[in-house]
């Protein structure tokens, strides 16, 4: 599962979607499994100050992606984490 990798450009300071600036801040992933729900917070991001539109790095993505992976194992139906 891949769900950020539509958001990674970061190669421009201009939002693609409303010609808005890019900032850096924190976003909230969820990954919804079906069998369980995995939130993960204070994820760090890129954000568009008008749009509010947001780009997550390949590095982060990826780490993101082996939290959601652990959380999985788990099993618990939710799973509220801070990265
Ligand atoms: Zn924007």
């Amino acid at each position: 599962m891949r769900p950020t990798r539509e958001k990674k450009l970061l190669n421009s300071l201009r939002c693609p979607v409303c010609n808005g600036y890019k900032e850096p801040g924190f976003t909230t992933f969820t990954a919804d499994l079906g069998e369980n729900l995995v939130v993960i917070r204070n994820v760090p991001a890129t954000i568009c100050n008008q749009c509010g539109e947001e780009w997550v790095d390949n590095k982060i993505a990826q780490q993101v992606e082996t939290v959601v992976e652990e959380a999985r194992a788990k099993k618990h139906q939710i799973e509220v984490l801070s990265f």
